[in-house]
Protein backbone atom coordinates (compact mmCIF):
# COMPACT_ATOMS: atom_id res chain seq x y z
CA UNK A 1 0.00 0.00 0.00
CA UNK A 2 2.45 2.47 0.79
CA UNK A 3 5.20 1.45 -2.23
CA UNK A 4 5.30 4.13 -4.56
CA UNK A 5 3.35 3.99 -7.77
CA UNK A 6 4.29 3.06 -11.32
CA UNK A 7 4.78 6.73 -12.99
CA UNK A 8 3.85 7.18 -16.25
CA UNK A 9 6.86 8.77 -18.26
CA UNK A 10 4.84 10.76 -20.36
CA UNK A 11 6.51 12.22 -24.11
CA UNK A 12 6.42 16.01 -24.87
CA UNK A 13 7.29 18.06 -28.02
CA UNK A 14 10.95 18.66 -29.06
CA UNK A 15 12.09 22.23 -28.70
CA UNK A 16 12.35 22.43 -32.72
CA UNK A 17 8.60 20.92 -32.99
CA UNK A 18 7.46 23.63 -29.94
CA UNK A 19 8.87 26.67 -32.09
CA UNK A 20 7.33 25.20 -35.50
CA UNK A 21 4.23 25.02 -33.99
CA UNK A 22 4.13 28.73 -31.98
CA UNK A 23 5.67 30.28 -35.91
CA UNK A 24 2.61 28.38 -37.67
CA UNK A 25 0.73 29.57 -34.92
CA UNK A 26 1.63 33.03 -35.17
CA UNK A 27 1.58 33.53 -39.02
CA UNK A 28 -1.84 31.59 -39.34
CA UNK A 29 -3.19 34.35 -37.39
CA UNK A 30 -1.98 36.50 -39.92
CA UNK A 31 -4.12 35.01 -42.79
CA UNK A 32 -1.06 32.66 -44.03
CA UNK A 33 -1.74 29.09 -44.90
CA UNK A 34 0.56 26.18 -43.79
CA UNK A 35 2.04 24.04 -46.79
CA UNK A 36 4.25 21.18 -46.74
CA UNK A 37 5.69 19.42 -49.51
CA UNK A 38 8.13 16.65 -50.83
CA UNK A 39 11.79 16.07 -49.07
CA UNK A 40 12.93 14.25 -51.95
CA UNK A 41 12.12 16.51 -54.15
CA UNK A 42 12.82 17.31 -58.45
CA UNK A 43 16.17 19.63 -59.45
CA UNK A 44 13.49 21.66 -61.33
CA UNK A 45 11.82 22.52 -58.32
CA UNK A 46 14.47 22.74 -55.77
CA UNK A 47 16.63 24.79 -58.26
CA UNK A 48 15.69 25.87 -61.50
CA UNK A 49 12.24 27.63 -60.33
CA UNK A 50 14.26 29.22 -57.90
CA UNK A 51 16.54 30.95 -60.17
CA UNK A 52 19.32 28.82 -59.49
CA UNK A 53 19.92 27.18 -62.90
CA UNK A 54 22.59 24.22 -63.35
CA UNK A 55 26.49 26.18 -62.94
CA UNK A 56 24.94 28.81 -61.03
CA UNK A 57 27.96 29.52 -58.36
CA UNK A 58 24.76 29.49 -55.82
CA UNK A 59 24.65 25.83 -56.27
CA UNK A 60 27.82 25.59 -54.45
CA UNK A 61 26.55 26.69 -50.74
CA UNK A 62 23.92 24.49 -51.52
CA UNK A 63 25.38 21.27 -52.21
CA UNK A 64 23.13 18.60 -51.33
CA UNK A 65 22.23 14.42 -51.35
CA UNK A 66 21.54 13.66 -54.92
CA UNK A 67 19.65 10.02 -55.88
CA UNK A 68 20.31 10.97 -59.13
CA UNK A 69 20.63 13.35 -61.50
CA UNK A 70 17.47 14.50 -61.20
CA UNK A 71 15.99 13.95 -57.53
CA UNK A 72 17.78 15.12 -54.83
CA UNK A 73 17.22 16.01 -50.58
CA UNK A 74 15.78 19.12 -50.72
CA UNK A 75 17.96 22.19 -49.56
CA UNK A 76 15.36 24.74 -48.67
CA UNK A 77 11.81 24.59 -47.98
CA UNK A 78 11.57 27.10 -51.28
CA UNK A 79 10.46 24.48 -53.91
CA UNK A 80 7.30 24.39 -51.92
CA UNK A 81 6.40 27.80 -52.83
CA UNK A 82 7.05 27.53 -56.27
CA UNK A 83 4.81 24.39 -56.51
CA UNK A 84 1.96 26.46 -54.67
CA UNK A 85 2.90 29.71 -56.73
CA UNK A 86 2.50 27.52 -59.72
CA UNK A 87 -0.73 26.09 -59.01
CA UNK A 88 -2.36 29.42 -57.46
CA UNK A 89 -5.17 31.20 -58.72
CA UNK A 90 -4.74 34.89 -58.24
CA UNK A 91 -8.75 35.25 -59.51
CA UNK A 92 -9.60 34.02 -56.15
CA UNK A 93 -7.16 36.45 -53.97
CA UNK A 94 -3.42 36.86 -52.87
CA UNK A 95 -1.19 34.56 -52.12
CA UNK A 96 -0.40 34.03 -48.63
CA UNK A 97 1.98 31.04 -47.01
CA UNK A 98 4.70 29.35 -45.35
CA UNK A 99 6.20 25.98 -45.86
CA UNK A 100 8.07 24.70 -42.32
CA UNK A 101 9.81 21.27 -42.70
CA UNK A 102 13.47 19.21 -42.66
CA UNK A 103 15.71 20.46 -45.17
CA UNK A 104 19.46 18.61 -46.06
CA UNK A 105 22.64 19.89 -47.08
CA UNK A 106 26.64 18.62 -47.50
CA UNK A 107 27.44 20.85 -44.63
CA UNK A 108 30.05 19.46 -41.96
CA UNK A 109 28.57 18.63 -38.64
CA UNK A 110 30.02 21.04 -35.82
CA UNK A 111 28.63 23.24 -33.35
CA UNK A 112 26.48 25.72 -35.75
CA UNK A 113 26.16 23.22 -38.98
CA UNK A 114 24.02 19.98 -39.45
CA UNK A 115 23.73 18.02 -42.61
CA UNK A 116 19.94 17.82 -41.46
CA UNK A 117 17.71 21.14 -40.59
CA UNK A 118 14.83 23.16 -40.12
CA UNK A 119 13.48 25.65 -42.42
CA UNK A 120 10.60 28.16 -42.32
CA UNK A 121 10.05 30.28 -45.40
CA UNK A 122 7.39 32.92 -46.03
CA UNK A 123 6.10 34.30 -49.22
CA UNK A 124 3.44 36.65 -49.93
CA UNK A 125 2.52 37.45 -54.03
CA UNK A 126 0.08 40.01 -54.74
CA UNK A 127 -0.86 43.31 -56.28
CA UNK A 128 1.25 46.65 -54.79
CA UNK A 129 2.86 44.46 -52.20
CA UNK A 130 6.04 46.68 -50.81
CA UNK A 131 9.11 46.49 -48.61
CA UNK A 132 7.41 48.03 -46.21
CA UNK A 133 4.95 45.06 -46.41
CA UNK A 134 7.91 42.69 -45.44
CA UNK A 135 9.73 45.06 -42.60
CA UNK A 136 6.46 45.70 -40.69
CA UNK A 137 5.94 41.62 -41.46
CA UNK A 138 9.26 41.05 -39.93
CA UNK A 139 9.17 43.55 -37.44
CA UNK A 140 6.13 41.47 -36.14
CA UNK A 141 7.53 38.29 -35.90
CA UNK A 142 11.01 39.38 -34.20
CA UNK A 143 8.98 40.92 -31.38
CA UNK A 144 6.81 37.86 -31.50
CA UNK A 145 9.41 35.39 -30.53
CA UNK A 146 12.15 37.80 -29.24
CA UNK A 147 10.24 40.04 -26.80
CA UNK A 148 7.94 43.40 -27.24
CA UNK A 149 10.86 45.31 -27.40
CA UNK A 150 12.84 44.82 -30.20
CA UNK A 151 13.94 46.69 -33.25
CA UNK A 152 15.11 45.40 -36.43
CA UNK A 153 17.55 46.77 -39.14
CA UNK A 154 18.00 45.13 -42.44
CA UNK A 155 21.47 44.97 -44.30
CA UNK A 156 21.95 44.59 -48.25
CA UNK A 157 22.40 41.01 -49.08
CA UNK A 158 22.32 38.43 -52.00
CA UNK A 159 19.78 35.51 -52.48
CA UNK A 160 19.14 34.64 -56.47
CA UNK A 161 15.50 34.11 -55.83
CA UNK A 162 15.02 37.58 -54.09
CA UNK A 163 15.93 41.07 -55.57
CA UNK A 164 16.86 43.47 -53.51
CA UNK A 165 17.98 41.08 -50.68
CA UNK A 166 18.38 41.95 -47.07
CA UNK A 167 19.93 40.39 -43.97
CA UNK A 168 17.49 41.08 -40.61
CA UNK A 169 19.12 41.88 -37.84
CA UNK A 170 17.20 42.39 -33.99
CA UNK A 171 18.31 44.33 -30.91
CA UNK A 172 20.42 41.79 -28.63
CA UNK A 173 17.55 40.34 -26.26
CA UNK A 174 20.17 39.45 -23.67
CA UNK A 175 21.73 43.19 -23.37
CA UNK A 176 19.00 45.32 -25.08
CA UNK A 177 21.82 46.40 -27.90
CA UNK A 178 24.31 47.72 -25.15
CA UNK A 179 26.99 44.79 -26.09
CA UNK A 180 27.51 41.42 -24.73
CA UNK A 181 28.58 37.63 -25.60
CA UNK A 182 25.41 36.81 -27.39
CA UNK A 183 25.50 39.68 -29.61
CA UNK A 184 29.63 39.82 -30.14
CA UNK A 185 29.38 43.22 -28.53
CA UNK A 186 27.28 44.60 -31.56
CA UNK A 187 24.26 45.54 -29.84
CA UNK A 188 22.79 43.16 -33.04
CA UNK A 189 21.92 39.73 -34.11
CA UNK A 190 21.61 38.19 -37.38
CA UNK A 191 18.32 36.31 -37.56
CA UNK A 192 16.97 35.44 -41.04
CA UNK A 193 17.03 36.58 -44.80
CA UNK A 194 14.46 37.86 -46.89
CA UNK A 195 13.64 40.12 -49.99
CA UNK A 196 11.56 41.44 -52.90
CA UNK A 197 10.81 37.94 -55.00
CA UNK A 198 12.69 37.94 -57.84
CA UNK A 199 10.28 38.22 -61.31
CA UNK A 200 12.35 35.46 -62.73
CA UNK A 201 10.49 33.28 -60.10
CA UNK A 202 7.38 34.79 -60.49
CA UNK A 203 7.83 34.36 -64.36
CA UNK A 204 9.06 30.46 -63.94
CA UNK A 205 5.54 29.95 -62.53
CA UNK A 206 3.95 31.92 -64.95
CA UNK A 207 3.05 34.81 -63.05
CA UNK A 208 2.37 38.13 -64.54
CA UNK A 209 5.00 40.58 -63.23
CA UNK A 210 3.34 43.28 -64.50
CA UNK A 211 0.56 42.95 -61.93
CA UNK A 212 1.83 40.75 -58.95
CA UNK A 213 4.65 41.12 -57.16
CA UNK A 214 5.75 40.18 -53.41
CA UNK A 215 8.22 39.33 -50.51
CA UNK A 216 9.60 36.42 -49.62
CA UNK A 217 11.56 35.57 -45.88
CA UNK A 218 13.26 32.01 -44.90
CA UNK A 219 14.29 31.35 -41.30
CA UNK A 220 15.81 28.50 -39.17
CA UNK A 221 13.80 27.28 -35.97
CA UNK A 222 16.97 25.51 -35.10
CA UNK A 223 18.85 28.79 -35.12
CA UNK A 224 15.73 30.80 -33.66
CA UNK A 225 15.34 27.99 -30.75
CA UNK A 226 19.29 28.12 -30.19
CA UNK A 227 18.88 32.22 -29.68
CA UNK A 228 16.29 31.87 -27.44
CA UNK A 229 16.98 29.59 -25.33
CA UNK A 230 21.11 30.03 -25.76
CA UNK A 231 21.72 26.72 -26.87
CA UNK A 232 25.51 26.81 -28.13
CA UNK A 233 25.86 23.73 -30.10
CA UNK A 234 22.96 22.75 -33.07
CA UNK A 235 23.65 18.45 -32.30
CA UNK A 236 22.41 18.85 -28.67
CA UNK A 237 18.79 18.86 -30.52
CA UNK A 238 19.28 15.46 -32.42
CA UNK A 239 20.97 13.57 -29.84
CA UNK A 240 18.21 12.94 -27.86
CA UNK A 241 19.24 13.25 -24.55
CA UNK A 242 16.60 13.06 -22.10
CA UNK A 243 18.50 15.47 -19.47
CA UNK A 244 18.51 18.35 -22.52
CA UNK A 245 15.16 17.60 -23.95
CA UNK A 246 13.27 17.43 -20.63
CA UNK A 247 14.45 21.15 -19.89
CA UNK A 248 12.03 22.55 -23.18
CA UNK A 249 8.86 20.64 -20.89
CA UNK A 250 5.48 22.55 -21.54
CA UNK A 251 2.14 22.16 -20.76
CA UNK A 252 -0.54 21.23 -22.46
ZN1 LIG B 1 23.91 41.58 -26.59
Amino acid sequence: MTLPGNQDQRGVSHVIVQMMDDLEDFFMGMGYQVVSGPEVEEDHYNFEMMNIPANHPARDMQDTFYINNELLMRTHTSPVQARTLEKHDFSQGPLKMISPGRVYRRDTDDATHSHQFHQLEGLVVDKHITMADLKGTLLALSKHVFGQDREIRLRPSYFPFTEPSVEVDVTCFRCGGKGCAVCKYTGWIEVLGAGMVHPNVLRNAGVDTDVYGGFAFGLGPDRFAMLKYGIDDIRSFYQNDLRFLNQFKQEG
